[in-house]
């Protein structure tokens, strides 16, 4: 299997994430990348979170190709991009898991 490398895209109109299930909606940024598997071509599109989750776990895995279950995993929380979201610092309401 070969995959392009993702692009950060803005959607221009709703698409579904294929990780979480969870809509991508007109105007937001989404991550969409092509994979080659014997012939068939298929597009994955994700909520940028929910892709950089997936990363993470493949690069402590060791890194390499990784797959997923479509529609099965839980969105993760959004980085806001402010210091301290990593421990749980940024103060953002949004950001506090439940
Ligand atoms: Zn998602
Ligand atoms: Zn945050």
């Amino acid at each position: 299997m070969h995959c392009t490398d993702p692009k950060t895209l803005t959607a221009r109109k709703t698409h579904h994430c294929m990780s979480c299930g969870e809509l991508v909606k007109p105007g937001e940024k989404y991550t969409r990348w092509r994979c080659y598997d014997s012939g068939d071509v298929g597009t994955v599109k994700m909520h940028p979170e929910c892709h950089a989750m997936h990363s993470a776990e493949a690069a402590g895995m060791g890194g390499g190709p990784w797959e997923f279950t479509p529609f099965s995993h839980e969105r993760p929380a959004r980085d806001c991009g402010e210091a301290g979201h990593d421990e749980g610092r940024c103060g953002n309401a949004s950001c506090l898991k439940a």
